[in-house]
């Protein structure tokens, strides 16, 4: 197996890609290298950069140098040392419709240059066409791949099955399936650049997710065209593991400095907001006033270290358990962007199964688009399913939470306590106390230090949408528990009526009687006192 696995995180990955002649990294990022134009030297970006590998164009170089890179390998003719992946030319197809070359000259030509990373030719989908033609681009790139089989000749070579289908999710399901069933080493998601740059990221979770559920898991995932820094963080999430770049030289010609939260035009900028080497000894009007080679590759080599310190910020990110806050926090510098995240909950269900869920971090809780993370899924399964409360409990107390945690030794909860001592043995042994709580809905007390039930913070009040999410919970709990009646500790300032209506439905449908008293910070021991009071009369129960 030429990938391993060394840490996760949603469906992120850090793992070892093996290829015939460098072991690299993941998530790993491929500067595109276009030899006639290039503006960095490809030994540069390895030496001073770090980029362990690079991506190049196996149809313009035939076209443009043919024997050159036979007779020299393409390692010595781009002077480079890492892993080199070459493309087909269906880029190219994309753009001008057609190439004048066929696979097996492509194939061959990508074998004889000695790649380490090779593409077939396929048929790119694109965006703006319909089912019809999308599922030629489809049925195409399929016969390409399985003929490609009969004619490759070298071992050493891994080789990428392309994905097809665009924005037709059952035909990307379909391509995934069947270019899995073939035995390549890599897989990519086909031509997404134009639903990148119309800025349909929300499309694409569709489309990067429908691969990834069909795929072989093992095998690593490319994503073609994914160029801007913002967007690193949504697509490791979701489980690709390498990308390519044109866009850092791109954005250069047109006087565009990235940043990890956008980009600018250099004319725009006062003060750079980047310590790279570069950005470190210049102003923007300094730059502006170069000339235009020594401006672009000023802004390459800058948007090249914004690229590489992100896949950094990412990777730690995935050893820390934090890739949802990372991918949160980019998401609010785009609304496209958070489109998007909100869209990751139509796959909570696959990704919490292929993500780990404790981890040595805590997680930050900041509103809705945060409940589909898998940790808030895997307990909203894990109660709903594996869950009883205690044999003697008939009456549920229902706390709300409080801001220190484990929340059974909170102060709160020790005053609670108190009034419970003074009650006969019998009636304490009924009462069950559990919290109601941002975002997990209800924590059961012995629960309470369970992974990650204390290992979080949320900010409060909930907004409408989470708020509406922990009643739905509480009230699913209530119906599927069999105590005879429920207390309820109102917290109206944090929650406001939501926990009380839902609790009321959820009494009334399952016969259940139900007792309110509402908090009140000024009156804390009135409200004791009636606790106490209902509690005793719920004795008889
Ligand atoms: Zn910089």
């Amino acid at each position: 197996m030429s990938f391993e696995v060394k840490e996760k995180d949603l469906l992120g990955r850090i793992g070892k890609l093996k290829t015939r002649t460098a072991t690299v990294e993941t998530p790993l990022l491929f500067p595109v290298i276009n030899p006639s134009i290039q503006p960095i030297p490809p030994k540069r970006l390895n030496q001073e950069f770090g980029f362990e590998a690079v991506i190049t164009n196996a149809y313009i170089l035939k076209k443009r140098y043919d024997h050159k890179p036979v007779q020299l390998g393409l390692h010595r003719f781009l002077d480079f040392d890492g892993a080199i992946m070459t493309d087909s030319g269906a880029y190219q197809i994309l753009v001008y419709g057609n190439v004048d070359v066929t696979q097996t000259e492509i194939v061959e030509y990508q074998e004889s240059i000695g790649t380490d990373i090779a593409t077939i030719l396929d048929i790119p989908t694109g965006w703006k066409i319909t089912k019809e033609e999308a599922e030629v681009t489809v049925e195409e790139t399929l016969k390409r791949a399985k003929a490609f089989f009969k004619t490759k000749k070298r071992e050493d070579i891994l080789w990428v099955g392309p994905v097809q289908g665009g924005r037709h999710l059952d035909l990307v399901a379909q391509s995934a399936i069947a270019m899995g069933k073939l035995p390549f080493q890599i897989h990519a998601l086909g031509s997404p650049t134009e639903i990148m740059e119309s800025y349909r990221f929300d499309v694409l979770v569709d489309m990067i997710m429908t691969a990834k559920m069909n795929l072989p898991p093992e095998r690593p995932l490319h994503l073609f065209g994914a160029g801007h820094p913002a967007m690193f963080g949504l697509a490791v999430a979701l489980g690709c593991d390498l990308f390519d770049s044109a866009a850092y030289a791109l954005y250069a010609r047109e006087n565009r400095y990235m940043t990890e939260n956008g980009t600018w035009r250099l004319g725009e900028l006062d003060y750079f907001p980047c310590q790279c080497p570069r950005c470190r000894s210049s102003k923007p009007k300094d730059v502006l006033a170069m000339v235009e080679k020594d401006r672009e590759l000023f802004l390459a080599e800058h948007n090249l270290n914004v690229c590489k310190a992100e896949l950094n910020r990412i990777k730690q990110a995935i050893r820390d358990g934090r890739l949802w806050e990372h991918m949160e926090m980019r998401a609010r510098t785009h609304p496209a962007l958070l489109t998007a995240l909100k869209k990751v909950k139509v796959y909570e269900g696959f990704i919490e199964k292929h993500s780990p869920t404790v981890k040595r971090s805590g997680l930050f809780f900041f509103d809705a688009s945060d409940l589909a993370r898998p940790e808030i899924v895997h307990y909203r399964n894990q109660l709903r399913l594996h869950y009883a409360p205690p044999k003697t409990a008939r009456v549920l107390l229902l706390m709300p939470q409080s801001r220190g945690k484990p929340f059974h030794k909170t102060r709160e909860y020790q005053k609670v306590r108190q009034i419970l001592q003074r009650l006969s043995p019998e009636i304490v042994d009924k009462i069950h106390v559990c919290f109601y709580e941002v975002p997990f809905g209800v924590v059961p007390i012995e629960l309470d230090e369970v992974y990650p039930l204390s290992q979080h913070e949320a900010a409060m009040p909930p907004d409408t949408e989470t708020r509406d999410y922990v009643a739905g919970r509480v009230e699913e709990y209530v119906k599927n528990t069999r105590y005879s009646s429920v207390v309820l500790l109102n917290d109206q300032q944090n929650w406001g009526n939501a926990i009380r209506n839902s609790l009321a439905k959820a009494c009334s449908t399952s016969k259940k009687s139900f007792d309110l008293v509402n908090l009140n910070l000024k009156r804390q021991k009135a409200i004791l006192t009636r606790l106490e009071t209902v509690l005793k009369k719920r004795q008889s129960d």
